[in-house]
């Protein structure tokens, strides 16, 4: 297939440079849906860049693609080139921005014109990473109709298919502004991918990553071609979970007694928190049945900070 590129200009900076966002099209064939890959929104998260390179690869190979396929490598472009997470300057985070607006300040402006492209598209993947985690795939709220085909798609891609957060911890941090929070809102079936990646690529992450990316191709009637597995990393290939955050109250160092993927079960210990001197000053352990999906990458934690992510049971 024949990829088209370009570079979608959306403001300036102090120095008079351009601010623009690259841009790939892939043009299928036959008709089929259109299908919108965003990346780097975070823009230190960047293990699905490499995802990307294996899927434009196997795509120079078919010569059948249906539909259209557009990937955004950067929406954070500029937090990219400094891996921050957020907008450098102002350090918004873009992924709490969505719809945007075409005549605010350049982050709205970037969120604007990513909008305008997500809200054409039949479906939306929007490409994360989360640190040290087993590969997931986030289901956002939405009807019972375009829910149940999101998670058939998650499903479909061979990662863990994970519904979000609790509506009240979803609607407390904002995940209704982000691209794929809005995307279902308006009626867009989208799913948050959140691959392996604490600093730069994570290898085994992007390659799950192509997978998942592959299959949902697959499952969406794009392209041609089998499902693969991905048996090189855990997933946790159960219907129905969602993720549930799991704090510590005290602050210091995370002595961790469990792994990602592991089954865990109500009130096991999943880490010690320890003081600088090697006390251990809390024991952290599940609130429920469940599965290990995420744990601290930077091993240290705040008051309240995030010690682990589980998948349990949704309900
Ligand atoms: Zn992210």
């Amino acid at each position: 297939m024949e990829l088209e590129k370009e570079r979608l200009t959306v403001g300036h900076r102090p120095d008079g440079s351009e601010v623009n966002l690259p841009v790939v099209r892939v043009q299928g064939s036959s008709r089929g849906p259109r299908l919108l890959i965003t990346l780097s929104v975070h823009g230190d998260e960047i293990t699905g860049h490499k995802s990307v390179w294996y899927l434009l690869d196997h795509l120079r190979k078919v010569t059948d693609l249906k539909g259209e396929l557009t990937i955004i490598s950067l929406v954070n472009v500029e937090g990219f080139n400094y891996s921050i997470r957020g907008f450098p300057y102002s350090t918004l985070d873009l992924n709490r921005m969505f719809p945007g607006d075409e005549r605010g300040s350049l982050s709205e402006r970037i969120t604007a014109r990513i909008w305008s492209l997500a809200s054409k598209a039949d479906f939306v993947l929007d490409v994360h990473t989360a640190g040290l985690c087993v590969p997931f795939v986030l289901i956002h709220p939405a009807e019972p109709l375009i829910r149940d085909f999101m998670e058939d798609v998650a499903y479909a891609s061979g990662l863990t298919p994970l519904y979000n957060y609790d509506p009240e911890l979803y609607d407390r941090i904002g995940l209704g502004k982000s691209l794929s929070g809005t995307s279902v809102k308006n009626g867009t079936p989208a799913l948050t991918l959140e691959l392996p990646g604490f600093v730069g690529i994570d290898q085994l992450g992007a390659r799950a990553g192509f997978i998942a990316l592959k299959n949902v191709m697959v499952k969406l009637g794009m392209l041609d071609g089998d499902y693969e597995e991905v048996d090189f990393l855990p997933v946790i290939r159960r219907r129905g979970m969602k993720r549930v955050k799991v704090s510590a109250e005290s602050a210091g160092l995370l002595d961790y007694t469990v792994e990602l993927g592991e089954e865990v079960f109500e009130g096991q210990l999943l880490a010690r928190v320890r003081d600088p001197f090697g006390d251990a000053l809390e024991e952290v352990r599940a609130p429920r049945d469940g599965f290990v999906v995420q744990i601290n990458g930077f091993y240290r934690t705040f008051t309240g900070g995030k010690v682990a992510t589980l998948a349990v049971e949704a309900g």
